[in-house]
């Protein structure tokens, strides 16, 4: 039972049935998740059923398959624009020949998080938080991910994950007040599995916080069902990141699904990468951040494009990253704005990158410009306020 009125004015587009529908597919069949899932796109012949690929993209399929998997859910691969080879959506999911070639500066674990695993698919790189890799399955694959040296099961390395060692380890750890769940995506496993980690989870004292990074409301918007918002609700406070880069993601199925969480008491963020071709400009990211708000999504991250091996088709500058967050503060609304960062090639973490507004700055003030660029003095205390850690300090006098 959908209860919640939508109030929103904006007009979001729909993936719909379209010509699946000439196959004898039916709407119920369509809104289910698990015929969404077993008729995935995945090989060449499936995607040149629908679509014409270019030679480009044609040699990407034959050639990256041992890379990583190739894979859509009719819902998304709705939202391509049969017409349009420099499609944003397509560009996300259909892999292209330029993925097999690999720059110096790439690598197969661009954040370093192998090396930052105490028990294997535990990434404790901050002191009170942890991320728990439990699956390496997707609903669909992005081109650009940045542990495809892992997911999918298509590349040379083996997901390891050993729940028991990393519960006995976050049980151990007391520090760890929060725990990250993501993969691949956990909303992929069934209710009851789920359900069985959130709750071992939830058993531990220490651990106050825990998140779900999920592209599923995205790429498979049928899979939030009721049934699955009445289980998270059990285990709050429980918050979700999503993934989301193109406005036209936002479908009305979109919508429906985020609301659904958002019902739940769900507090929602979205994660987007800055992808070339795809949301590198002001316009696109505006739209994008409005649709969310709309759906009570808080933009929450934008990522620089990470090095990961035969992402440079995909990568655009840093400086592109900045315009844009610069384009958004002081033009729209605070909450639609993400925080822009770097995940320190190498396993540093993330860093913050924002656009400069301080001028100048001395010991008397700040000279700082506004988001129309006229520059503001705010003058400092006076008499600086001596530091009690300085008693040096006091002895000069
Ligand atoms: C992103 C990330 C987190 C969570 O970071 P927040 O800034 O708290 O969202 C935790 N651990 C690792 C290894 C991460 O990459
Ligand atoms: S949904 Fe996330 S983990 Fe899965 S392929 Fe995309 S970026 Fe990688």
């Amino acid at each position: 039972m959908e209860n919640s009125i939508n109030h929103s004015n904006s007009a979001f587009n729909t993936a719909g049935i379209g010509h699946w529908q000439k196959e004898g597919i039916t709407e119920e069949t369509w809104n289910d998740y698990t015929w969404q899932l077993k008729n995935r796109i995945t090989s060449l012949n499936g995607l040149e059923k629908h679509l014409s690929l270019t030679s480009d993209e044609r040699n990407g399929v034959l050639l990256s398959g041992d890379k990583l998997a190739l894979s859509i859910t009719p819902h998304f691969f709705n939202l391509i624009d049969p017409n349009d080879h420099n499609c944003p959506i397509r560009r996300q999911v259909i892999p292209s020949i330029e993925e097999i070639t690999t720059n110096p500066e790439e690598m197969t674990d661009p954040c370093g998080e192998d090396s930052h695993m105490p028990v294997p698919g535990l990434v404790h790189r901050y002191p009170d938080r942890v991320l728990f890799l439990v699956t390496d399955r997707c609903a669909s694959y992005c081109r650009y991910c940045t542990r495809s040296r892992v997911v999918s099961g298509a590349g040379d390395q083996e997901f390891e994950s050993n729940y028991e060692a990393a519960f006995e380890y976050l049980q151990k750890n007391t520090s760890i007040r929060d725990v990250l769940l993501s993969g691949g995506d956990p909303l992929l496993f069934s209710d009851a599995k789920l359900e069985k980690i959130l709750k071992r989870l939830r058993s531990i004292d220490h651990i106050e916080f825990i998140r779900i990074g999920t592209r599923i409301p995205i790429f498979l918007p049928q899979r939030i069902t009721p049934d699955l918002c009445s289980m998270l609700k059990k285990y709050h406070p429980l918050w979700m990141s999503v993934h989301s880069n193109h406005p036209r993601e936002i479908t009305t199925e979109v919508n429906e699904a985020l609301n659904r969480l958002a019902d739940a008491g769900i507090p929602l963020g979205n994660q987007s990468v800055l992808l070339k071709g795809v949301n590198d400009d002001v316009q696109t990211m505006r739209e994008l951040v409005h649709k969310l708000l709309q759906c009570r999504v808080r933009p929450y991250y934008l990522y620089q494009c990470d090095l990961i091996t035969g992402s440079a088709h995909l990568r655009t500058s840093a400086s592109k990253g900045i315009e844009i967050i610069e384009g958004l503060r002081g033009h729209t609304t605070g909450y639609a704005i993400p925080q822009f960062v770097i995940d320190a090639p190498g396993g540093g973490g993330k860093v913050p990158i924002n656009p400069e507004y301080i001028i100048e700055r001395d010991d008397s003030k700040l000279v700082i410009r506004n988001y129309e660029g006229k520059s503001f003095i705010y003058p400092e205390p006076k008499s600086p306020v001596m530091s009690p850690l300085e008693p040096s300090a006091l002895m000069h006098e």
